[in-house]
């Protein structure tokens, strides 16, 4: 898969690619991450990429004809390639794109900065905008390497042996089970003791009520979007009474 990104500050991108899972999979050939400087495609002496708000106000906006030009060339290569562009107005980013977008063969990423980008980028040179949360960066870099991070861990091979992306949080809706590694006691706690058993039976059923018991306390709002099977279903009535019983003793 190939990662074509378009910002200003390129050298952003140099250290988390070098470290850990990334690293590998760019060196097993798995991805590829291009980062391109937007100032290639300025015009003039000063390859000016930004300019004064029509209307008056603070900062300075992103032209648009750069960012055409650069969006143009990079489709001469990869035609299918969907341009994303990094916006807090965006579509909240989620584990479903990020497992929907790892089947694309490449993916563009637009970085703003200062006040973001003149409106008619969004209109015709764009296919999503995506949000990583409702807080405002300095610019689009770092919500793109965290895409990038997360449509990755989904590419066939890329966790190799460092895990599975199957029972992360969100993948089936839910949050993880709780993981226990060693020591069996820590500070006088001890690992739940099923974890123990050798019954792996057992275990996913416990493994799957924790999942249900935790996204119930931590994130209830997600159960409302999950398939749940008829077993989960009785479960999660019988934790929602502990739940609600527990409350009224405190
Ligand atoms: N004035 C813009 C607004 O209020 O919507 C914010 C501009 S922000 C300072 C500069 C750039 O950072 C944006 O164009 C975008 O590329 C990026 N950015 C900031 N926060 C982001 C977020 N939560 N998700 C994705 N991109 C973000």
């Amino acid at each position: 898969m190939i990662f074509d990104v378009l910002t200003l500050f390129p050298g952003m991108f140099d250290s988390p690619l070098q470290e850990s899972i990334l690293a590998r999979a760019i060196k097993q050939g798995l991805l590829e991450v291009r980062t391109h400087n937007l100032r290639d495609w300025a015009e003039g002496k000063h390859q000016t990429t930004d300019d004064t708000p029509y209307g008056g106000g603070d900062g300075m906006v992103m032209k648009p004809e750069p960012i055409a030009r650069a969006i143009a060339e990079l489709k001469q290569q990869a035609p299918s390639a969907k341009v994303l562009l990094m916006s807090p107005q965006g579509v909240p980013f989620k584990q479903q794109h990020a497992r929907e977008l790892s089947r694309e063969p490449g993916l563009i990423f637009l970085c703003g900065r200062y006040e973001g980008f003149d409106e008619r980028v969004r209109q015709t040179l764009v296919d999503v905008e995506f949000s990583i949360g409702d807080f405002v960066l300095t610019g689009g870099e770092l919500p793109a390497m965290v895409m990038i991070d997360a449509i990755s861990r989904n590419l066939p091979g890329v966790l190799g042996s460092s895990g599975s992306a199957e029972t992360d949080s969100f993948v089936d809706g839910l949050l993880e089970y709780p993981q226990y590694t060693r020591p069996a006691v820590f500070d006088g706690m001890q690992v739940p003791e099923i974890l123990l058993s050798g019954n792996h039976g057992k275990i996913a059923e416990w493994r799957r009520e924790q999942q249900l018991f935790r996204t119930l306390q931590r994130r209830p709002e997600l159960l409302d979007n999950v398939q749940l099977s008829d077993q989960d279903s009785v479960v999660l009535e019988r934790l929602r009474k502990e739940t609600e019983i527990a409350k009224t003793i405190r």
